[in-house]
């Protein structure tokens, strides 16, 4: 749970300031692009030390035999010299490990930095960048013109940016899957609304689509018991703002929580109806292993919520073992008021990249190292990696080799190896993953696309020492009753109308205005002010 709380504090961006001002940038060209590529940086060769600790589970470093370092070394003259023990730790323990020696390498980076940069920056062991990247780092520079949500959800409570940011690319995560040979086995449509959701679950139950003359399909199955949660959406409620389950979320400029909002008394009561009726999976809070594997190979799963990717490739996997099997990407149904809404979405932002160390002598050629990641060369190394090795150029575009698209070893770890798409600082660019998606995914994905289904994100907020510690004193235990009692709800062992005036006098009692009224305030002040400022600018 503190992880999330973590989490938490770093957040959103308002759909209403947010959006409006992305839009206001984007049109008005303020800052073209830097239009001559970067040259060395360095006459004579830099080295700098690195700490640099990524993928909790891999638990990798950096590596200076990566190809991809190389290359950069030999473009721009600075080459990064790995000083991180490969300790059997996460990120943030390794970070801890390192700020106890007291010393320092000249770059820090890695997975999961972010509150860190921004509690030891402010505090003297970083460098605030924004001037820097003012007068040394164009590319940077027209980024953030073109992103200042961005620059405001990563910056620190004290305004300034202690770090470059990985930028991930591509909006589209999770959609409605459904199996549509089913629905051909039945002659029904795909369903369009909520009513006909529940009238297809029920048909799925009861007339069975597999053909095996049992009653053993599982209408409505997903691997994380948040993803039959957020079927809410479909009653008008909200689960979450950002791509952390059970965040806040944010309408109109206000910071909401949606397990307080009548709507969500609605979605889940007529959930824990569907959960009695044996339309959703009765094993969903206790389920362990594959379950998406298990319930599509043995053809019992009829529906679910999950990756458009990784979900899509079953349509391969198993079209020898189950004929006509066809689990397909649709639009999500409308909900009780007629809208169609998609919750999740990628995050924007990861709360990884790398910060320059108060110590560091090469300050300038540091920051311009650090552009030159933005620019399209060094953006095209930290995605593809060198040229002739992981890719070819075709029409101008980065083509994968077929060593890399189809070896022995999944995709983004063949890149890992190399030192691409590793969390430096540095845009990711979706064309390098739309390579190794598959066509029904990418007809999903174009679906999502083309009715405009996915909400506002919330980026999250930095919040100030004394913000963070109501935040975690009040928010575990607000949290831990909302989710002790939706499971309750949903497995029918209480019943959520007649629970609800109670909740909502308990949550009340454990603290939720103050955690409001905390959320709020640090979200205006990330957010409002400094577009507000940039607007009238
Ligand atoms: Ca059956």
């Amino acid at each position: 749970m503190n992880m999330k709380i973590c989490h938490y504090s770093r957040l959103a961006i308002t759909l209403f300031v947010a959006s409006t001002c992305t839009a206001l940038f984007a049109n008005n060209t303020r800052t073209p692009p830097p239009t001559n590529s970067v040259s060395r940086i360095s006459a004579d060769p830099i080295t700098l030390d690195i700490h640099f600790h990524f993928h909790d589970r891999l638990k990798a470093v950096y590596d200076n035999e990566w190809g991809v370092e190389k290359q950069a070394s030999s473009i721009t003259g600075i080459s990064l010299n790995n000083i991180t023990d490969k300790h059997n730790v996460s990120g943030n323990e390794a970070f801890n490990l390192l700020m106890a020696t007291g010393e320092l390498p000249d770059i820090v980076g890695g997975t999961g930095l972010r509150e860190k940069f921004n509690q030891y920056g402010p505090a003297g062991h970083f460098l605030p960048l924004n001037n820097l990247i003012k007068k040394h780092a164009p590319y940077l520079q027209h980024y953030f013109d073109n992103n200042p949500n961005i620059l405001n959800a990563i910056s620190a409570a004290d305004g300034n940016l202690y770090h470059i940011p990985y930028v991930p690319d591509g909006k589209f995560g999770r959609a409605y899957f459904i199996r549509t040979d089913w629905l051909n086995n039945l002659g029904l449509p795909i369903p369009n609304n909520v009513e006909e959701l529940y009238k297809t679950l029920v048909s799925f139950k009861t007339r069975d689509p597999n053909g095996n003359g049992k009653a053993d399909e599982i209408p409505f199955f997903a691997r994380n018991v948040e993803e039959l949660i957020r079927l809410v959406t479909l009653w008008d409620a909200r689960t979450t703002g950002s791509d952390t389950w059970h965040d806040f979320y944010i309408s109109n400029g206000i910071v909401r929580h949606g397990y307080v909002e009548e709507n969500y008394r609605a979605g889940m009561s007529h959930l824990a109806k569907w959960y009695s009726e044996g339309l959703i999976d009765k094993d969903v809070y206790t389920r362990t292993g594959n379950v998406r594997t298990e319930l599509l190979a043995s053809n019992r799963g009829g529906m679910t919520h999950d990756w458009f990717a990784s979900t899509s490739s079953y349509n391969e996997r198993l079209q020898d073992q189950i004929p006509k099997f066809a689990f397909t990407p649709f639009a999500p149904p409308q909900s009780v008021s007629g809208k169609r809404i998609e919750e999740h979405r990628r995050t924007a932002i990861k709360p990884d990249g790398w910060a320059i160390s108060k110590t560091n002598e090469h300050v300038i050629e540091t920051i311009k190292y650090f552009d030159f990641w933005f620019s399209p060369q060094g953006r095209r190394l930290a995605n593809f990696g060198v040229e002739g090795q992981e890719y070819t150029l075709v029409d101008g575009e980065p083509v994968f080799t077929d060593d890399v698209l189809n070896g022995d070893i999944p995709v983004n770890a063949r890149l890992w190896a190399v030192g691409a798409q590793v969390p430096r600082g540095f845009q990711q660019d979706y064309a390098y993953e739309k390579q190794w998606t598959n066509d029904i995914a990418l007809a999903g994905i174009e679906l999502y696309e083309q009715g405009d289904f996915l909400v506002e994100p919330f980026h999250g907020v930095t919040l100030n020492k004394e913000e963070k510690e109501t935040i975690d004193f009040y928010w575990k235990d607000i949290l831990a009753f909302m989710l002790e009692r939706q499971a309750d709800w949903l497995l029918g062992l209480r019943n959520v109308d007649d629970d609800w005036d109670n909740y909502l006098a308990r949550i009340d009692k454990l603290g939720i205005k103050k955690v409001m009224k905390v959320m709020q305030s640090a979200y205006t002040r990330q957010y409002s002010a400094p577009l507000t400022a940039e607007i009238e600018e």
